[in-house]
């Protein structure tokens, strides 16, 4: 897991690095990774005034750091390594709303997200920086489905249900980072 976790980074940061400019002003500035925390590894770091929480992975804005539970990456793990893929794409695409321009960002946040996930792993495939195995594409799927809410999008905060989720993906995936963009 641990081989797949540095890969995903290196794939994610060289996608956002080689192609920043293409949709963006300015430059990109990778988040800080601090990497795991939990299962008795160090505890949940803080952001701002508060720490946060477990079972869960996080961009921070205060520090622009992504971290994560490392019990929250091995059970997904276990049905199959494109999820730790998914968690950093989509943390790291935080970092990435963070960085451009407010006009750019979409309330719904976390559908924007899985969208901007979804258009740098494809668009690493497509740079032959990452290649997809077989099943990958369905665990993609399996992961934002059981990473879903159980109501639709209705607030910035939510993550959306599971239909939304694999949706906004998958737009990422077929048309890129301007298929993510208002
Ligand atoms: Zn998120």
């Amino acid at each position: 897991m641990n081989g797949d976790i540095r890969t995903a980074l290196y794939v994610v940061n060289r996608y956002w690095s080689t192609h920043w400019r293409q949709y963006f002003p300015g430059y990109h500035y990778p988040p800080y990774v601090l990497g795991a925390y939990g299962g008795g590894i160090r505890s949940a770091p803080f952001c701002g005034n508060r720490r946060v929480s477990y079972d869960n992975a996080v961009y921070c804005p205060y520090g622009h750091y992504i971290a994560w539970d490392i019990t929250l990456m091995a059970d997904g793990y276990r049905s199959g390594d494109a999820w730790v893929y998914l968690i950093i794409a989509h943390e790291w695409a935080h970092a990435v709303q963070n960085r451009i321009p407010a006009r750019y960002v979409l309330r719904a946040k976390e559908l924007q997200a899985d969208c901007l996930a979804g258009a740098a792993l494809f668009g690493a495939a497509a740079d032959d920086t990452l290649l997809f195995e077989d099943g990958d594409i369905a665990e993609l799927r399996a992961a934002l489905r059981r990473l879903a809410d159980d109501t639709p999008w209705t607030d910035s905060g939510d993550h959306g249900n599971a239909r939304q989720r694999v949706n906004a993906f998958t737009r990422g995936a077929n048309h890129g980072v301007y298929g993510c963009l208002p």
